[in-house]
């Protein structure tokens, strides 16, 4: 099967994730794609193929080489745009004209000045009412198309490859149930980023941040020097924040907090905020700041009470591949070698890869050739969809003149 068909099959199947049901699946409907994959996996000669409870699908290739590789992607789609009812169409060989999605949405270079370099490319877009899942089943179906070309072409010799797609990333669980033990490899990429040339290895420090507030209580008639509002001391302590440092001020390396949530009455008050930085100390520094300035509160409210509690959720992968640098060479060397120039770029937010990562699994990031991820304007170019196959490929493939010793387990 042609591997865009693959992708147009996958897209049609509904697996938003679904961060309100602390369940894993986070949503049932994932194991309907996750039933197609084994079946396909199973096709595509991988006899171990499997879909474990959880809904993570694993399947093992074997190869000639002892550098076992490693191949993810997710199977749920985001949260902010439904995956029900896709319905992808193809724009052949794009002149560069405004795509009409449906009455009023319109994909253009004028607000996606990205779009410019896929002139003459073959696009798939939306019908403007969901988005299009290219995050991550463009993924799934690169992976499927380098098992089919090595099913294709048995005379080729490759590294063992080991592959699981996995559930709920969109809702940060991706890694949850993830075993390392039955995914088998030395190291892997997930593919699940935009750009194809690029190898993205370097991700927030993130941390989310839970902050009490408790005020004290007098009638506000006999309040005068005694009542303590607690909302009052939270919007001081937010008004203290680095105000310039929100996402809405922040891109490139630089890194914010952002405040999620906020609930309570002039009593107990309570928000929640997330803080993201490429770099540790960094990080720590923001953690110093919150002291700094509950703190400074305390001294002038005695009487009110303030308590942060501070939790880490994923780290920068770029630390890990300090120490085994081997996929990063590889993907860099085989982007070369496919005719393009390799680039890389600070992720501004977390990967399932930064979690296997941090679980003793080096996993930097690798594109899918779609962009504009989430929502309705999102779009697949499908000559660069194609070519990641063959990077991919690049990647696994032992070039002749190493010698292999046959992997059989
Ligand atoms: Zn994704």
């Amino acid at each position: 099967m042609a591997a865009l068909d693959r992708f147009l099959k996958y897209v049609k199947i509904d697996t938003q994730s679904d961060d309100t049901t602390h369940t894993t699946p986070s949503t049932e409907k994932q194991k309907n794609l996750g039933k197609v994959l084994v079946e396909d996996l199973l096709e595509l000669g991988l006899e171990d193929a499997a879909m474990d409870k959880w809904g993570n699908v694993y399947a093992h290739l074997k190869g000639e080489k002892a550098e076992r590789i490693g191949l993810n992607a997710h199977m749920d789609t985001a949260l902010e745009s439904s995956g029900k009812n896709v319905k992808p169409r193809k724009i052949k060989n794009w002149d560069g004209s405004d795509i009409k999605l449906d009455e009023e949405k319109v994909l253009s270079t004028n607000e996606f000045p990205a779009l410019k370099n896929h002139i003459g490319k073959d696009l798939i877009v939306t019908d403007g009412k969901t988005l299009l899942g290219a995050d991550d089943k463009a993924g799934i179906a690169i992976i499927m198309g380098v098992l089919e070309y090595f099913k294709d072409h048995p005379e080729k010799k490759h590294h063992p490859i080991s592959v699981c797609f996995t559930v709920d990333e969109e809702i940060g669980e991706g890694a949850d149930h993830f075993d390392i033990k039955k995914m088998k490899a030395d190291y892997a990429y997930t593919v699940d980023g935009a750009e194809i040339n690029h190898v993205d290895y370097r991700n927030f420090n993130a941390q989310s941040v839970h902050i009490k507030f408790e005020g004290f209580a007098v009638h506000p008639g006999e309040g005068k020097g005694t009542l303590i509002n607690a909302i009052m001391v939270m919007h001081e302590f937010l008004q203290s924040l680095p105000q310039d440092q929100t996402p809405y001020d922040s891109d490139g390396e630089q890194g914010y907090w952002h405040l999620t949530e906020i609930n309570g009455n002039s009593v107990n008050c309570e928000c929640s905020m997330i803080l993201r930085e490429f770099e540790k100390d960094v990080l720590e520094k923001r953690d110093n700041e919150l002291f700094a300035i509950r703190d400074a509160l305390l001294t002038k409210y005695p009487n009110a009470k303030i308590e942060i509690e501070i939790t880490d959720q994923y780290q920068n992968m770029a630390e890990f591949l300090k120490k085994d640098p081997r996929p990063l060479f590889k993907a860099i060397e085989s982007i070369k070698r496919c005719g393009l120039d390799p680039e890389s770029k600070a992720i501004r937010g977390g990967t399932d890869g930064a979690q296997f990562s941090r679980m003793g699994l080096t996993t930097p990031n690798l594109g899918t050739g779609s962009a504009n991820h989430h929502g309705p304007y999102e779009y697949l170019v499908v000559q660069d969809f194609l070519k990641m196959i063959d990077i991919i490929v690049d990647i696994m493939t032992i070039p002749e003149q190493e010698k292999t010793t046959r992997i059989t387990d």
